[in-house]
């Protein structure tokens, strides 16, 4: 095992891999705050180094684990393995800036095992919580992460409570919860409540669980979920031929995704594997887009917004970002981006009928960001040409279709004859 310690990225104290919940000088308990997401986990480059190349990672079998000495499981009877990752980079031929010349690629997260990106940072998580000894897993989610922890739970044989959320950090608000996500949880047998609380009083729920039962509360592992996210940027590298692209564009909610990414290039970048970085971007929704405001207000640390206006992109509207994103969006000199209900449909719609990839909302948001900084100037002529830019789409169209009916209305009734038909087609042509 290479993974050594768990450090603050904001305050540079070292935790040992054991160590459960935030940093204790920067967090306060039960806080809604950007200082409760600053672990990372820290690696032995040197001995990663003498051990791991190119060509033998080259050799495996696609999917998280063909990077296991880069996670943090001693164990491999402990990884878990439902076949996520090696999801497809697909370069984009179709949409109108493909077509103008733009190297446009979208690494398709919504082919993982339950159709979400989050296959990756709960499948590495939740490894390591049951190698650290717990008896059930549990979390709190508007649904993405509490399919991807049903689903391992399940293939784990170990129990698993979902705390559903309407939409995240909106527990209080009467949201209503996405019904094909509990619908997929249920199926992978997990007991799913919708908890009434507040976040800061869900969260010592969340603790009051773990010591009574002695199960794992994902949340307390965030460290392990960003390295999870780590191995789509290794994916991304090795698809471009060991090479990073110019800047990656990450539908952004707390920000684990994007640190996750970011923490993977610059491992790879270490390793030698790479020579460059990319630019990292966050996408937020209008009215939940706190990096925006404090990459706009150069704030030291990013402020959490008072309230979420409402929005289409449920899963990625959070009152606060987290330092963690904040610092790898400044240290690799990207930003932020913030984009409408209108550029998110755009998006999806141009997704499907061009390229024919059907993602989720939130995840469109990658689209949608990357021609929000190209509007803005924020791209150079090179990266956007040559080098090459990336969006993660993060999620399956199907996790969410319900909430597009008002887009979509229902098929109209024709007769089944040919001239029926025919002025149908005339009618839509
Ligand atoms: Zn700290």
């Amino acid at each position: 095992m290479y993974a050594t310690t768990q450090r603050c990225v904001f305050c540079g104290t070292e935790y040992p891999l054991t160590h459960r919940g935030s940093c204790t000088r920067c967090a306060g308990p039960g806080e809604e705050s950007a200082l409760h997401e600053t672990l990372a986990v820290q690696y032995d480059v040197a001995a990663l180094k003498r051990q791991l190349d190119r060509e033998e990672l080259a050799r495996r079998p696609s999917g998280l684990w063909r990077y296991r000495e880069l996670l943090p499981v001693v164990d491999p009877a402990f990884c878990i393995d439902l076949g996520a990752g090696g999801t497809r980079l697909v370069p984009l031929t179709r949409i109108s800036e493909a077509v103008e010349g733009l190297k446009l690629l979208m690494k398709v997260e919504g082919s993982n095992p339950t159709g979400s990106f989050k296959d990756r940072p709960i499948g590495v998580a939740s490894s390591v919580a049951l190698e650290q000894g717990a008896r059930g897993l549990a979390c709190l989610t508007s649904g993405n992460i509490g399919s991807a922890m049903a689903a391992v739970a399940a293939k784990a044989g170990v129990s698993a409570l979902v705390l559903l959320l309407g939409a995240a950090g909106l527990a209080d608000q009467g949201a209503s919860v996405n019904v094909e996500k509990y619908v997929q949880i249920s199926a992978y047998g997990a007991k799913v409540v919708t908890p009434i609380g507040n976040l800061g009083h869900l969260y010592v729920l969340a603790d009051r669980i773990e010591a009574e039962l002695g199960w794992s509360f994902l949340h307390n592992v965030q460290a392990y979920q960003s390295d999870g996210d780590k191995t789509t940027a290794f994916e991304i590298c090795e698809q471009l031929g060991w090479q990073a692209p110019a800047a990656v564009f990450v539908p952004t909610g707390t920000g684990t995704n994007l640190f996750g990414l970011w923490q993977g290039f610059v491992l790879f970048k270490e390793l030698g594997f790479i020579d460059t970085l990319p630019r990292m971007f966050a996408v937020q929704p209008v009215g939940a887009a706190s990096l925006v405001a404090a990459w706009e207000a150069h704030q030291a640390i990013p402020a959490v917004l008072e309230r979420i206006e409402p929005n289409l992109a449920p899963p990625i509207s959070h009152r606060v970002g987290g330092y963690h994103a904040y610092k790898a969006m400044q240290e690799s000199g990207g930003g932020a981006v913030a984009v409408a209900d209108g550029d998110l449909l755009a998006a999806l719609k141009d997704l499907a009928a061009y390229e024919g990839i059907y993602a989720e909302l939130a995840s469109a948001a990658a689209l949608a960001g990357i021609r929000r900084a190209l509007a803005l100037g924020l791209l150079e002529t090179e990266e956007t040409r040559q080098v090459g830019i990336v969006g993660i789409l993060t999620s399956h169209g199907l996790k969410n279709s319900l909430a597009l009916t008002q887009v979509f209305s229902p098929p109209p009734k024709v007769e089944g004859t040919w001239e029926a038909v025919r002025s149908y087609l005339e009618l839509k042509r």
